[in-house]
């Protein structure tokens, strides 16, 4: 699924991202142009702003109105509303920065672009052929996990409530 994002929900993008799906973001995109992305690419819109959400609608397009406080809170309401699977495979993920798919890559070829202890503890990496960010699942990977367990859990109370 394809979405376009508003400049309020930075942080959800990169999540989307993760997770593989096409994202589309920019701090500089207007109101006007992010319904004509919608429409034009056939994105669903996800916003914070609730004047934009019912321009949407009004035009016919699809949209989410994004309420959740927290990336936790968020995540669960996207899962809910859209089937998103609250899981990373890098293998399938794109890189959080630029919305560009990842590749696996062999240690050998991004050995002078990480630290020595990097290379050392860790064997697996994927990189971003646009903008040359490299990825791998290291010491931050536990408060990622952590964030989708929580949002797996607010998902199933919303499910056994309604
Ligand atoms: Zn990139």
């Amino acid at each position: 699924m394809n979405f376009i994002v508003d400049a309020m929900l930075g942080k959800l993008t990169r999540w989307l991202r993760m997770m593989g799906h096409d994202a589309k973001y920019s701090t500089q995109i207007g109101d006007a142009e992010l319904l004509a992305t919608a429409k034009n690419e056939d994105r669903v819109l996800l916003t914070r702003d609730l004047s934009l959400y019912q321009q949407a609608i009004a035009r016919g397009l699809s949209a989410f109105y994004v309420e959740g406080t927290t990336e936790a809170e968020r995540l669960a309401e996207l899962a809910r509303r859209f089937g998103i699977a609250l899981i990373i495979d890098l293998e399938k993920s794109r890189c959080p920065h630029c919305n560009t798919k990842l590749q696996s890559v062999p240690k050998e070829e991004i050995e002078q672009k990480v630290e020595e202890n990097t290379l050392k503890y860790y064997t697996a990496f994927w990189s971003c052929t646009n903008c040359g960010s490299i990825y791998w699942q290291g010491a931050h990977w536990k408060k990622i996990r952590a964030t989708l367990e929580e949002a797996k859990e607010i998902l199933e109370k919303k499910t056994n409530l309604s």
